[in-house]
Formats: structure tokens, C-alpha cells, sequence
């Protein structure tokens, strides 16, 4: 075989030394999640895609013990990390899969931060610290079989019965949805949306998984039935009032999946760059050739570029000045940027791109859903239009 004329690089995978701009902490942190996924996730997960399953619960204990649930939030037993160290545990995660970052977004982003941020002290007191270690699981039910992009239209209905609330209604594609002991459900009242804590033996609440997904296989999907489940007073969250409250804790969850695309799109370079040194083709090394070469450049450019845009946003919200539209921007750019690096490094493993024994049709299909939830590309995209226009093109 011919060898490289020149010595690679260091780091191939950080052509551009972003390492360099990360704390020791953070680093840390990195490395942690990075052993985590390599010791429990990376040696199965092709498994449990292939299965279309997930070991919710026992990762959510090994999880919780590395306190990487909630972890971005203060007290109740949760780690209280930088939004930096918390986008870089996503990165470390979506890395491994795309269901296990979404199983720790939904968990952390979602769930647990409409208790934290809307919940009562009984509400705090009763999940955060169980979620934070992992013994309890939460879902967010927002999305409706008719009511994905515009949520305001939601046919979920909270009515007053004497002191009580009684909940009707469905909610679509819901990631944990069928393993959760605790459901987020936002439903409308009189008063405008407001957000629902549930336990899920609540008579009159079902979930069922959603069958024959081909994407995020490794994650598990229901939907929400709600037929007449009878919640006590208080079961309300006090600090969320209209659609504001929910898509509070979407922005939080986007931040996660601005990390995470970029550690799907780092798995498949590092893919690419290794079967490509390895493979020959015409006699020569497929690293070789001018075609090659030129994906493999432009793979690192998105790479990079994605990095240093997930950065600077998690140093923003740091600083406490990331706005929503900076998070659209950032979710739009990285994971459109990610879908084309997984498409790219499948063509250049060729047919063996297209097995489980490699990781890239398993990033590039479960993009698929990161494209689309927490906002898809197109909804993103009009965010972002309106914040430069002042003209709202929804509807
Ligand atoms: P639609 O809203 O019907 O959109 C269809 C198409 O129309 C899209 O391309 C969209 O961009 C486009 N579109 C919509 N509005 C406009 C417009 N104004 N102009 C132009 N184009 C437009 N939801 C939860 O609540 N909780 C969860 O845990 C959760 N987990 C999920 C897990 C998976 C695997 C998936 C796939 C989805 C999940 N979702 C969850 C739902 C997800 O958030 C929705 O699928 C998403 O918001 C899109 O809604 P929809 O599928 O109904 O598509």
C-alpha cells in the first residue's frame, strides 16, 4: 500500500484547535462522557438499533451517577454544570447515538427543566432529585397527531372538575413516552396553555410505542393517550402560563442538539478518515485521490465551523445572553451541516456504508428526526426571518 508523503495531523478531528478553548473542567467532562459511551454505549448500540430498542432505565442510573441528568440545572441533587460542559456531554453522546443524547435532552432539557424552571417546591421536591439520579424517567408531551410545528393549535384539553383537573386528549411522538414514570403534558384551558404534571399510572393514561420508526431506532417513541385523567389540584406548573412555557424549555433542548449534531458529524470524519486510509481502490489508498480528498476537506469544514458555532453559543449562554433566535441559528446551521457529513462519509465507505457495522447510516438516519424535532429546519429557518425582517412568515 503507499504511504502518506506527509505526517496527518495531531488531531485530524480538531484541524482547527478548538480543544484549546475549553477549560480543564471541560475537558473533563468530555473525556468522562467520552469513556462512558465508549465502555456502555458504543459496544451495543448498533445492537439496539437494529432491535429498535433502548435500555432507558439502567442508562439512566449509569447516567444519573455521573450526574449527566439535569445537569445543567442547580440543586435537587443535580450536578449544576456550565452550559459549555453540558453541550459538550450532548456532543459525547449524539457521538455514540443520536437516541442516547435524545434520551438525556428529553430527560434534562425537557422534563426536568419545566419542573425546575415552572414547578411548584412540591413539584421540585417530588421528581427532580429521583430524575437528577436517574430512578425516575420524565417525558414532555407537547406534539399532537395534528399539531407538530404549531403547537398553539393543541386539542388537549384541562378542565376544572370541583378542586380537580381532568385531562383529555393525544400527544404524538413522544421520546420516552412508554418507559416514563412522569409525563410533562401541555394542554389547553380556559386560561390559556398551561403545563401538567402526570404520573403515568394515572388512571386514563396510556402510551403506546410507535412501531416501524427507521430513524432514532435507538430511543423509544410513544404516543400519549389521555382519556378523563383526574389530577389533583396542583398538578398545574405555576410558572407557565401560554406557549411560552413550553417552548422555554425547547430552546433549552435545541442548545443540547447544537453540541450533539456535532458529535454525530465528528463520529462519521473520524469513520471516513480511517476507511479511507484503509481502502484501496485502483491499487491505491481511497485517502489518495483529489475526489476523496475534497469530501473529506469540505466534512472538516462543516466539523469545525459547527464547533466553533456550538461554542461560542454555549459561551453566550454562559454569559447569560443567548437569545432564541442565536439557537435557531445554531440547530439550523449544525445539524443540516451534520445530515450532509453522515450523506458524504456513506458515500465514501460505499456499500459497507450502508450497514450497522459502521456507524454512518445510523447518524444519517437518525438526523432524519433531529432535523425535524425540536423545531425542523423549516421552522428554524422562519425564527430566523423574522428576527431580521420583524415580519412573522408562519402563517
Ligand atoms: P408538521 O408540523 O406537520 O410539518 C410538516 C412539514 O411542514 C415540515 O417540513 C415543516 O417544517 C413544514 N412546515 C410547518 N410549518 C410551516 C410553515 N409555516 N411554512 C413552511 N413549512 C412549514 N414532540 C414532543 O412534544 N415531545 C417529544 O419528546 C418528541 N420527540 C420526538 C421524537 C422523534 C423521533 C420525532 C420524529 C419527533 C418527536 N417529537 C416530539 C415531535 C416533533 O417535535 C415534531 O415532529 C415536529 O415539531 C414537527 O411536527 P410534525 O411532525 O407534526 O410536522
Amino acid at each position: 500500500m503507499t504511504q502518506p508523503t506527509r505526517p496527518r495531523p495531531v488531531a485530524p478531528l480538531d484541524l482547527l484547535d478548538v480543544d484549546s478553548l475549553l477549560t480543564e473542567q471541560e475537558r473533563d467532562v468530555q473525556r468522562t462522557v467520552r469513556r462512558f459511551c465508549s465502555d456502555r454505549v458504543r459496544p451495543h448500540v448498533a445492537d439496539w438499533f437494529a432491535a429498535g430498542d433502548l435500555p432507558v432505565r439502567d442508562l439512566a442510573r449509569e447516567m444519573g451517577g455521573l450526574g449527566l441528568l439535569g445537569m445543567h440545572l442547580q440543586g435537587y441533587g443535580c450536578a449544576g454544570t456550565s452550559a459549555v460542559e453540558y453541550g459538550l456531554a450532548c456532543l459525547e453522546l449524539e457521538a455514540a447515538d443520536s437516541g442516547v443524547r435524545s434520551l438525556v435532552s428529553v430527560q434534562g432539557s425537557l422534563a426536568m427543566y419545566a419542573l425546575h424552571a415552572y414547578g411548584s417546591e412540591e413539584h421540585k421536591q417530588e421528581w427532580l432529585p429521583r430524575m437528577a439520579a436517574g430512578e425516575a424517567i420524565g417525558c414532555f408531551g407537547l406534539t399532537e397527531p395534528d399539531h407538530g410545528s404549531d403547537p398553539g393549535g393543541m386539542r388537549t384539553r384541562a378542565r376544572r372538575d370541583g378542586p380537580d383537573w381532568v385531562l383529555d386528549g393525544t400527544k404524538a411522538w413522544i421520546t420516552n413516552g412508554s418507559v416514563a414514570d412522569v409525563a410533562v403534558v401541555w394542554a389547553r384551558t380556559e386560561d390559556g396553555v398551561r403545563g401538567f404534571v402526570v404520573p403515568t399510572d394515572t388512571p386514563g393514561f396510556t402510551a403506546t410505542p410507535v412501531p416501524r420508526k427507521l430513524s432514532l431506532r435507538a430511543s423509544v417513541t410513544a404516543e400519549l393517550a389521555l382519556d378523563g385523567v383526574r389530577l389533583p389540584a396542583g398538578a398545574e406548573l405555576p410558572g407557565a402560563r401560554g406557549l411560552a412555557g413550553p417552548l422555554g424549555c425547547l430552546t433549552e433542548a435545541r442548545f443540547g442538539i447544537v453540541f450533539g449534531a456535532v458529535g454525530a458529524a465528528r463520529d462519521c470524519v473520524e469513520t471516513a478518515l480511517a476507511y479511507t486510509a484503509e481502502r484501496e481502490v485502483f491499487d491505491r489508498p481511497l485517502a489518495g485521490y483529489q475526489l476523496t480528498q475534497r469530501k473529506l476537506a469540505d466534512m472538516t469544514v462543516a466539523l469545525g465551523t459547527s464547533m466553533l458555532l456550538a461554542l461560542h453559543l454555549g459561551r453566550l449562554k454562559d454569559a447569560g445572553r443567548l437569545r432564541p433566535e442565536q439557537v435557531s441559528v445554531g440547530k439550523l446551521n449544525n445539524v443540516r451541516e451534520a445530515l450532509a457529513v453522515a450523506r458524504e462519509a456513506r458515500t465514501l465507505l460505499g456499500a459497507n456504508g450502508i450497514t450497522l457495522d459502521y456507524p454512518v447510516m445510523r447518524h444519517a438516519s437518525n438526523l432524519e428526526s433531529v432535523l425535524t424535532y425540536e423545531g425542523t429546519s423549516e421552522v428554524h429557518t422562519l425564527v430566523v426571518g423574522q428576527a431580521l425582517t420583524g415580519h412573522s412568515a408562519f402563517r
